[in-house]
């Protein structure tokens, strides 16, 4: 008999949910028996807590009855009906009393909201919400809160190296700016900015503050000139390294220019559609390619095309990527521009005039190669495109700001007494 009493509901709630202060009084079913309801009463002697100054405060009235939804419980929605008190508090007024399971502001209650949170992690909003029978706007509710408070928490100490790099997440150029810690030990999403100007970057430093940019010491950046500048301006001390998968990506992209031009022409001019079905031969990393990808490739390289001579300029250049010293990197930079200078193919002399301009900028890969690993910004940034995908339900700022804190931010939790998770 007494082990039948002991895993009544209120038991079990008051092991793993305990608040001094209050207690549990009575759990029965909701009107619609889908639901359980219990009433939660402040324990007899205990004073209500100011929710603005956090102090014990006189009590003033009661507002009317309020329920806060907590973890649902074999199909069941599980509600915790409570009448806050307003307390007359000496410094503040007449104020809504503080409840240690929720606040004034959200329905759930602190233990949903992390639970939910962290389930959102995993799965998509929406699949969380189904799992839960709960609303994606509570599931959004829930990410929000849990967000802001690790934004709140977090400590922004001593950070090394930093990344920016700027995600398309809307069509029509909508991008964000994304600055990540990079560090050895520690890499992490710090900053969400709107559009890629120097005003969305420059958001960050306000947030860091100076000091701590002014410890920062390597910076790695695509070539955007708005993300330049801002370097230039906030972080004039650290060593400023253009990324490697952007200069590929770039390059990529002129080569695939070429292709596709010269393919329209060849067209054009009725010859045979040599360059049918090679987009893939040119742009794959050689390893990269099938065996008839492999084949296809040998093939056309008999010809001479401008997208062959193209290709093979692209190829050249990942030498440039294993030098040691910066020194050497430079002659064979100076060397592979001034051969692309002359190739007479205009996409691949867009990018040797890039490469010259920002000459000191991509030697400086070489003076910091051993300290940072170049790929971490592009395995971030996948990991971003990622979550913008799985995520969320409208492609607005605030949710995807959210979405990517709360995936990539390593935020810090609220704390419960209970791993409901
Ligand atoms: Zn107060």
């Amino acid at each position: 008999m007494k082990i039948v009493r002991a895993m009544e509901l209120l038991t079990i709630l008051n092991h793993c949910h305990r608040h001094r202060g209050f207690v549990y009084q009575h759990a029965r079913f909701g009107p619609d028996q889908k639901s359980i309801e219990v009433e939660v009463r402040p324990r007899e002697g205990s004073a209500a807590v100011c929710s603005e100054c956090h102090q014990p405060a006189p009590g003033y009235d009661h507002l009317p009855e309020r329920c806060f939804e907590f973890i649902p419980l074999w199909g069941f929605l599980v509600f915790l009906l409570y009448r806050m008190r307003r307390v007359d508090c000496r410094n503040c007024g007449v104020v809504v009393e503080e409840v240690p399971w929720g606040d004034g502001k959200h329905q759930l209650t602190r233990a949903y909201m992390l639970f939910l949170a962290r389930w959102a992690r995993k799965l998509s909003w929406k699949e969380t919400a189904e799992a839960f029978h709960t609303s994606w706007d509570q599931v959004c509710d829930a990410v929000e809160y849990v967000v802001g408070w690790g934004l709140e928490h977090r400590t922004l100490e001593k950070i090394r190296a930093i990344g920016v790099d700027e995600i398309q997440y809307a069509k029509g150029h909508k991008y964000l700016t994304l600055v990540y810690q990079i560090d050895q030990g520690l890499t992490r999403l710090l900053w969400v900015g709107k559009e890629r100007t120097i005003e969305s970057f420059q958001g960050f430093f306000t947030v860091l503050g100076e000091p701590l940019a002014a410890q920062i010491e390597f910076v790695c950046s695509d070539m955007w000139q708005p993300y330049l500048d801002v370097i230039r301006q906030k972080c004039s001390q650290a060593l400023h390294i253009l990324d490697r998968f952007h200069i590929v990506a770039k390059m990529n992209q002129a080569l695939d220019d070429v292709r596709a031009a010269e393919s329209r022409k060849m067209a054009q001019d009725g010859h045979q559609p040599l360059l049918k079905k090679t987009r893939w031969c040119v742009l794959k990393r050689k390893e990269n390619l099938t065996s008839q990808q492999k084949f296809r490739l040998r093939d056309l390289l008999r010809y001479n095309l401008q997208t062959v001579r193209a290709y093979l300029l692209k190829e050249d250049f990942q030498q440039f990527w294993e030098y040691n010293s910066p020194t050497w990197a430079g002659m064979f930079l100076d060397f592979w521009c001034q051969q692309t200078m002359r190739s007479r193919i205009a996409p691949m002399k867009k990018i040797a005039r890039t490469l010259r301009a920002h000459r000191e900028l991509l030697l400086n890969y070489f003076k910091a190669r051993k300290q940072i690993s170049s790929g971490v910004v592009e395995g971030l940034n996948n990991k971003a495109k990622v979550t913008m995908r799985k995520s969320y339900g409208f492609r607005t700022f605030r949710i995807l700001e959210l979405a990517l804190y709360h995936s990539l931010g390593k935020l810090p939790e609220p704390e419960l007494t209970h791993e409901f998770f």
